[in-house]
């Protein structure tokens, strides 16, 4: 199997980083929002993907990190894999983006999450949050949405806490492939 690096860390969205930016609807966005405007319960079952505002759509990341994992595709198969080498903006103390203002200038192959790029799904883990609703399935039990606490994420196994590889201490991707995200 040949394998090439693909040149794309998609990066998580705004939620579980930065509360001013936004990767959805960017030109939408005048301001941070209005304190105190937590998402109303359930939201995500009844307001579309394209419909949502921007605490919405920032509440749905579940936090766990593997959009910024580095991915190679099979050059023959277009198939992609996943691998436990995380960018090096990545911080493995808070499982989050070290720099999420300056990431597009400091990691220009850091993808911008928005509508567009989810219609590239191998982008993205199966279980991401975004990915799901955009194809129409319901998120996880371990989701924080949905059990009510983020600690759930790291304890149904799904967050990359404790399980990659700096970008600068790794070797050869191919080295580094896993299984425990698809
Ligand atoms: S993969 Fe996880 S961290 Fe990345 S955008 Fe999706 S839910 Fe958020
Ligand atoms: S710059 Fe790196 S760590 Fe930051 S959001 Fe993008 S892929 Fe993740």
């Amino acid at each position: 199997m040949k394998l090439e690096e693909k040149a794309l860390t998609t990066n998580r969205c705004d939620c579980c980083i930065s509360p001013t930016r936004s990767s959805h609807r960017d030109s939408d966005l005048s301001g941070p929002p209005a304190e105190n405007a937590a998402p109303a319960s359930d939201f995500w079952k009844r307001i579309p993907l394209r419909d949502m505002d921007r605490h919405q759509w920032e509440a749905l990341c579940d936090g766990c990190g593997k959009c910024c994992l580095f991915k190679v595709e099979d050059a023959a198969t277009a198939q992609v894999f996943y691998t436990n080498v995380v960018c090096r903006l990545f911080d493995q103390d808070s499982c989050r983006c070290g720099a999420y203002d300056e990431r597009s200038e400091l990691v220009p192959n850091c993808v911008t999450l928005s509508m567009e790029t989810l219609s590239i799904p191998s982008w993205l883990p199966a279980t991401c949050a975004y990915r799901l609703l955009d194809e129409g399935r319901e998120l996880p039990s371990w989701h924080p949405l949905v059990s009510g606490t983020p600690d759930t994420v790291l304890s149904s196994g799904n967050s990359i806490c404790g399980r990659a590889v700096g970008e600068t201490e790794a070797d050869d991707l191919e080295h580094h492939l896993i299984d425990w995200v698809t």
